[in-house]
């Protein structure tokens, strides 16, 4: 864990970074949003599954590509999508330990919303743990991996990369950071072996990974 000596600023993606994504957590989301496609568009459930996932594809997230395409109000949006039940998420207090004893700040960078964050934080038994949550209101809804939402997070936070560390479940997600100078570290089952060469880093037990970087 040598290559983690030197970090000060501990950024952390939130939807199955924080939680595995065994909990389905975004298929209660998905389903909002394609409830909410049919409605407004008057489309079946085939069509508005099929404008989601390929606004998600061409854009980055669903509601970019609606914003974009459609000229939808981003916040109506959000907030429907995100009245789900967070319960599947579980309390995981070795989590919440792990990144609490972390040396420096510790900041979530998510495309989801700060209720949304909070919701699921709380559910960790993490809300303390976190100096600040980014969100995709603070990207103007330009979700990663586009540079320019990190860029805006760079400067609103002080964040130096050279000495910060990026976790993420989303391998591209991390292009930018590892451009930028900063460690990553995917978070999920993916094979060591095959990953791209910009990730430094894969581990499925986030908590066991951060135990480690302190011995
Ligand atoms: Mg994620």
């Amino acid at each position: 864990m040598s290559r983690l000596s030197h970090i000060d600023t501990w950024i952390f993606d939130l939807d199955n970074t924080l939680y595995p994504p065994s909990i389905k957590l975004f298929d209660q989301i998905a389903a909002r949003m394609n409830d909410m496609i049919m409605a407004r568009m008057g489309v079946s459930l085939a069509e508005a599954t099929r404008l989601r996932q390929g606004y998600f594809r061409k854009y980055g997230t669903t509601l970019r590509g609606l914003m974009m395409e459609h000229g939808w109000e981003p916040t109506a949006f959000l907030d429907y999508v995100h009245e789900i039940d967070y319960g599947p998420v579980e309390h995981h207090p070795a989590l919440g330990e792990a990144i609490a004893a972390l040396p420096g700040r510790k900041l979530i960078f998510t495309a989801g919303t700060r209720p949304h964050a909070r919701n699921v934080l709380a559910r960790l038994g993490c809300e303390s743990v976190f100096e600040e949550i980014f969100d995709i209101t603070d990207c103007h809804f330009i979700p990663k991996p586009d540079a320019r939402p990190y860029e805006i997070f760079l400067k609103r936070h002080a964040v130096k990369p050279e000495t910060a560390a990026f976790f993420e479940d989303i391998p591209d997600n991390l292009i930018v950071p590892r451009a930028l100078g900063m460690v990553t570290v995917l978070v999920g089952n993916e094979d060591a072996a095959l990953l791209p060469a910009h990730v430094d880093y894969v581990t499925a037990d986030l908590a066991g990974f951060l135990d480690g970087v302190l011995k």
